[in-house]
């Protein structure tokens, strides 16, 4: 039997236990109080011995009870009562049987009750052993009987005890079955609750490991712009510099030298833009970000960027192209440095992206009310699995890594600044076909 024995099998031994001293006390008044008040109501063969054998079945049910409550209370392993109870209550079953009835009687069927009562302790031992005693008894009280010329010899008594037995060692199956269940159903509540613990101090870590995190991330943002704001004013000086030097306040400078200060410049300007991307990040995420909306030709802001890329484009020998429409109604309400970033944006990478081919910005209206963007390249092109996270925070095409350099923040910053202007930006784009990268503005009345 286990130790610790599970709820619903201890509702059932409580309920087994129950009915049968309320079943015992039934015997108890009908066999040894009603005959006091009347003697002829009940006549026994052997009346003495059937009394003895009820009152001991009460008396010894009642205290092997009253143990059971006293050990469990004392949380004490009761085993040794149980199989004690049993083999009592087995042993003055078969003599109750014997003395009143013999297996003729209707009273067998306590045997099948028994066996099951034997397997609510959660054992396949006590059924084994209390199907054996009543297969035995079943088998020498048959004998018995035979001898004692009571019944003969004949098909119709050989069929009664072979039924008999049959029908013990059915329950006894049955009563295993019960045991084996309700045994796995205790395994599986031990189970469930060691589960249940590990979880919730998996949880527990979890949670403060989680906080850590968090920390860490608000101060690895802390850094990263403190960082871009101490790199972005030395980076503005080299600019006007650079170009005070291309414009000739520093006297003539040779055509070959013209020619790398303006690669300074170009690849001054790509710090800048990262520079700038992530101080947008850390600004917009903790709403920080500060908007100067104004009215603006979104014309306007175009013609500025595209200007900015045609020496990065030149020198990488792309046809790079702008196409505005004459009448176009382009006036937005923005905040023209930011829109400015985002145009930047993909431009930049339109240019970067693309080796042989062309770049085209162009303008145009797709419908009343709104104004498109465009930047069309013949450059790597993005594959379909990889553009739904195009615009995901850090994401790089994986193709890309290694090759060239960037922080994935360009396309985030762009998509959260654009939707800020009640906007709309995507891509359309086939790896190897180049892409073309959009985004629409509503236009200010
Ligand atoms: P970054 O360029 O700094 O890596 P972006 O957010 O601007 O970050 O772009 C995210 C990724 O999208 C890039 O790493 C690149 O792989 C891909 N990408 C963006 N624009 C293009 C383009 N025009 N052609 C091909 N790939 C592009």
């Amino acid at each position: 039997m286990n130790r610790k024995i599970p709820l619903r099998a201890l509702e059932l031994q409580l309920l087994s236990s129950g009915s049968k001293i309320g079943v015992q006390l039934m015997w108890f008044v009908v066999i040894v109080i009603l005959p006091l008040i009347n003697p002829n109501i009940i006549q026994f063969h052997n009346p003495i011995s059937i009394k003895i054998n009820v009152l001991l079945a009460l008396a010894t049910s009642i205290l092997y009870e009253i143990l059971k409550v006293v050990y469990r209370k004392k949380g004490k392993d009761f085993r040794w009562v149980v199989t004690a109870q049993l083999l009592t209550s087995i042993i003055l079953l078969t003599w109750f049987l014997h003395v009143f009835g013999r297996i003729n009687g209707p009273f067998f069927v306590l045997y099948l009750l028994t066996i099951m009562e034997s397997a609510l302790n959660l054992s396949i031992f006590f059924p084994n052993v209390v199907v054996t005693i009543a297969a035995i008894a079943t088998v020498s009280e048959f004998i018995w009987l035979l001898y004692g010329g009571e019944i003969s010899l004949n098909l119709y008594s050989l069929l009664q005890v072979f039924i008999r037995i049959m029908s013990l060692f059915l329950m006894r199956s049955y009563g295993i079955s019960l045991a084996q269940k309700l045994i796995e159903v205790e395994k599986t509540r031990e189970l469930t609750q060691e589960y249940a613990k590990n979880l919730e101090s998996v949880k527990k870590e979890l949670e403060s490991a989680n906080i850590k995190l968090k920390e860490l991330d608000s101060q690895k943002d802390t850094f990263i712009s403190m960082a871009a704001h101490e790199l972005r004013a030395p980076m503005t000086a080299i600019k006007g510099y650079v170009s005070m030097i291309l414009e000739g306040d520093a006297g003539d400078i040779p055509e070959k030298a013209r020619g790398f200060l303006a690669d300074v410049d170009s690849i001054n300007d790509r710090l800048i833009r990262l520079v700038n991307n992530m101080l947008n990040v850390s600004r917009i995420e903790e709403g920080r970000m500060v908007f100067q909306n104004e009215y603006e030709q979104l014309t306007n802001i175009v013609r500025i960027v595209y200007s900015e890329f045609i020496p990065e484009a030149t020198r990488k020998g792309l046809e790079y192209k702008l196409d505005v429409p004459k009448k176009i109604r382009d006036k937005i309400f923005v905040d023209v440095d930011k829109i400015n970033e985002v145009i930047g944006n993909l431009v930049s990478n339109a240019v970067k992206y693309t080796d042989k081919g062309s770049v085209v910005v162009s303008l145009s209206q797709p419908q009343e009310g709104i104004v498109r963007l465009e930047v069309r390249d013949t450059g790597s092109g993005i594959s379909k699995d990889e553009q739904s996270k195009l615009f995901h925070k850090f994401y790089r095409v994986e193709s890309n890594v290694g090759k060239t350099t960037g922080t994935g923040l360009g396309l985030y910053i762009s998509k959260l600044l654009i939707e800020k202007f009640n906007g709309k930006i995507g891509l359309e784009s086939e790896a190897d076909k180049g892409s073309v990268f959009w985004f629409e503005l509503p236009v200010a009345s």
